[in-house]
């Protein structure tokens, strides 16, 4: 099991903020912003890099996910930013495919 499956099975604590049959999303435990939550597809695809086309509605389904819960934490309209890290080299650490939504501060562009 990924630590994030061990997280949806409330193997290991997170504050979780979303849940439904698909999908769960959680502060991260190192936040980068102060919004930084974890969007994660409960069915573990290791990464962007190995989803498959029997995988389009999950990720349409992660994205308008992350869009809602902005929304709610009220960063929409100050704006916010989205990464996908897949591989090592964009420093991917955990092996299950998740959405980073950070907001509330002004984040520089490029990223490092
Ligand atoms: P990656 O580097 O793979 O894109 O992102 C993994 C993220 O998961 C990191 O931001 C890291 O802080 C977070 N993370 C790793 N382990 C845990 C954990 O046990 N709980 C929570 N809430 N976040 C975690």
């Amino acid at each position: 099991m990924t630590i994030f499956e061990k997280i949806a099975a409330r193997e290991i604590p997170a504050k979780i903020i979303y849940e439904d049959g698909e999908v769960i999303a959680f502060h991260d435990v190192n936040p980068q912003a102060p919004v930084h939550v974890l969007v994660v597809p409960k069915r573990a695809i290791s990464r962007l890099a190995e989803a498959t086309e029997s995988d389009q509605a999950l990720l349409g389904k992660l994205l308008l996910t992350t869009a809602k819960l902005a929304r709610d934490l009220g960063i929409e309209k100050s704006g916010y930013r989205i990464v996908i890290n897949s591989g090592r080299n964009a420093g991917e650490t955990v092996p299950h495919l998740h959405v980073h939504l950070l907001g509330k501060r002004a984040l520089s562009w490029p990223p490092g």
